[in-house]
Order: C-alpha cells, then structure tokens, then sequence
C-alpha cells in the first residue's frame, strides 16, 4: 500500500490545505494528514480542535486519516509505514524552508521522498496565519475556510 503524510500545524485548517489533501487522496492508497504537536508555536486551537476539525472536513474522502504525532517526522512517518512527505508550495517564500526540511528528512532516512504540490493558484495567498488575522477583525473568512472552522474562529475570538 502506498501511504503517504502531509504533516502541518493545520492551526486552523484551510481551504488551501483541503485543496492539497483532496489532491493528494487521489494519488495515494492512504493520506495521513498529521498535526504536529509542537508546544514551541502557540497555537490557537490545540491539537485536539485541530484534529476534530480535519476529521470533519475530510469525512466524505474515504481514504484519508487524521491523527497527530510529537516526535521527529521521519521516526513517525516510518511508524506508518509511509514513505512519501507531502507539502504544498505556495510562494517562493515557502521554497527554502521546504527544502531545507526536505533535504535533512532524506539525510535522516535516504527511503522517505518529499513529494511537492503546486497550491491551486485560486489558494496561493491564503495562510492559516492570515485567516485569524481577519477573524480577529470579524471580517468574513468563508471564502477561505469551510464552514466549521468559520464557526470555531468566531467562537474563538468571541471567548477572548
Ligand atoms: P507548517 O507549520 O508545517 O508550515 P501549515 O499548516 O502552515 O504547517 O502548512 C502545512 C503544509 O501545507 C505546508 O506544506 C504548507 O506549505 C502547505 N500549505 C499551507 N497553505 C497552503 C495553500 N494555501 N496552498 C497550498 N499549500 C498550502
């Protein structure tokens, strides 16, 4: 079976990263979309909200899994039984950083290939980081976001 991982903070999930994953679902027997828990980014929504709000917005793709992992990418990805790392490529701004991960995953473990995929050019600007800098303003995020995220940022920055 080919699996693969497309590892992210998904903090929120958007409809960029949902692009990527039903993208990446039709290529791959298996997609494990893995929330990074890493306590060094201090997140909006933990990673259990993270991982309820894939699982909904993933529930008519059969062949995709959630789940979550907190030690290094390639040790996980091994566990798994994975052998393929996707990421989506936006800007050029996101071309170092992706391939100086890339580089040192396959320094880590030579059998993991990261396999890129072009964002859907209609995504290119669109960032989890963007989207709650215009939630917190109460402007409108559903062209960017499905729905049940939406609602979470609204309750979210209602709360605060
Ligand atoms: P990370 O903190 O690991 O970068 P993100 O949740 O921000 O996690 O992103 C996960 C992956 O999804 C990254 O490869 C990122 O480049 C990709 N990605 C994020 N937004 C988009 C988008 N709009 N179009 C395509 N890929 C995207």
């Amino acid at each position: 079976m080919n699996i693969a991982v497309y590892p992210g903070s998904f903090d929120p999930v958007t409809n960029g990263h949902l692009d990527i994953i039903m993208r990446g679902a039709k290529v791959f027997d298996l997609l494990i979309v893995a929330v990074l828990n890493n306590s060094g980014k201090n997140p909006m929504f933990t990673v259990e909200e993270r991982k309820q709000h894939l699982i909904e917005v993933t529930r008519n793709i059969g062949n995709v899994e959630v789940d979550s992992f907190n030690n290094l990418l390639v040790d996980y990805i091994q566990a798994k039984q994975a052998r393929v790392i996707i990421r989506g490529l936006r800007a050029i701004s996101d071309f170092e950083y992706e391939l100086q991960m890339a580089s040192i995953n396959h320094k880590l473990s030579e059998n993991i290939e990261t396999f890129f995929m072009m964002t859907n050019p209609q995504y290119s600007y669109l960032s989890s980081s963007i989207v709650k800098e215009i939630a917190k303003y109460q402007a409108p995020v559903s062209d960017l976001v499905p729905k049940v995220i939406e609602d979470a940022l609204r309750i979210k920055y209602a709360v605060k």
